[in-house]
């Protein structure tokens, strides 16, 4: 009895510390169920309805940095790139396949490939707005950084902007398309952008994956209770203003959680 109460012991150690291909299950959802695919169709249609209202209300903003004057301004919509615009489940498969982890160098390798794929439903939302006067602003943590001496200070921005054209994502400049550190206060918290953004622009709706492309101060030093709390509080935003594609593979969901991140998982007891 007491060798099996020990092995118990081990065993649920050794399934609690695993992290032998942790992304398998969610890299698989992402690139092979038609479920997954369907959610992001849903986000996106979702959206159209809602466009003809936003328009039409100069009082409406989806921004919560946005509490200047804002009525007569110009109509825009803020999209997070990754994973909401951006298919990069190959890396992430690439990662899996290769038994390691995510790191800037490989990242940077990727984004210079210019070979993301898009996300269900985006692609024709993104020209719809355009077609509609709508302005399009891509916030991303997608990082400004010199990779040679010869390099321009941002040669990611020019390797997004193409991977956008190759979608079929036009009209895109630079002025489009803001990066983490692109300047200094630039981080990867992204409220100084909308901030930034809101100056210029009524921003009618956000898009994301990840709640800190909407909500500031939720990507560290808090809890999922907290953020969840979060998310409740702007309960009426989700799925009129904020439309939000799921990702199971990383973001700041799993970056809060402490380690082993099996202690977080709530299971039951009869009784
Ligand atoms: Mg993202």
């Amino acid at each position: 009895m007491k060798q099996f109460i020990y092995l118990a012991v081990l065993l649920l150690m050794v399934s609690c510390s695993s992290k032998t291909n942790h992304n398998l299950n969610s890299v698989l959802w992402v690139q092979t169920a038609a479920e997954y695919q369907a959610n992001c169709y849903q986000a996106y249609h979702t959206a159209f309805i809602y466009v003809e209202a936003a328009l039409a209300d100069n009082r409406w903003t989806g921004a919560l940095e946005q509490t200047n004057d804002f009525s007569d301004l110009p109509p825009a919509v803020i999209f997070d790139l990754d994973e909401t615009v951006f298919d990069n489940s190959a890396y992430q498969a690439q990662l899996a396949l290769d038994g390691s982890g995510f790191q800037l160098s490989s990242w940077d390798q990727w984004v210079r490939m210019r070979k993301a794929g898009s996300i269900a439903g985006a692609v024709d939302f993104i020209n719809y707005a355009q077609n509609q006067g709508i302005e399009v602003i891509f916030i991303t943590n997608r990082e400004c950084k010199k990779r040679d001496n010869r390099s321009s200070p941002c040669p990611q921005e020019s390797d997004t902007i193409e991977n956008l054209n190759a979608l079929g994502i036009t009209g895109i400049t630079g002025n489009n398309v803001l990066l983490k550190h692109e300047y200094i206060d630039w981080g990867s918290e992204k409220k100084s952008r909308r901030e930034y953004i809101v100056e210029k622009y009524r921003v009618i709706m956000i898009f994301g994956d990840d709640l800190g492309d909407f909500i500031p101060g939720v990507k560290k030093e808090i809890t999922p209770e907290k953020r969840k709390e979060m998310a409740a509080i702007f309960n009426a935003y989700w799925g009129t203003k904020w439309f939000i594609i799921p990702n199971p593979m990383y973001g700041s969901w799993r970056q809060v959680l402490k380690t082993p991140q099996c202690r977080h998982l709530q299971g039951f007891t009869e009784k």
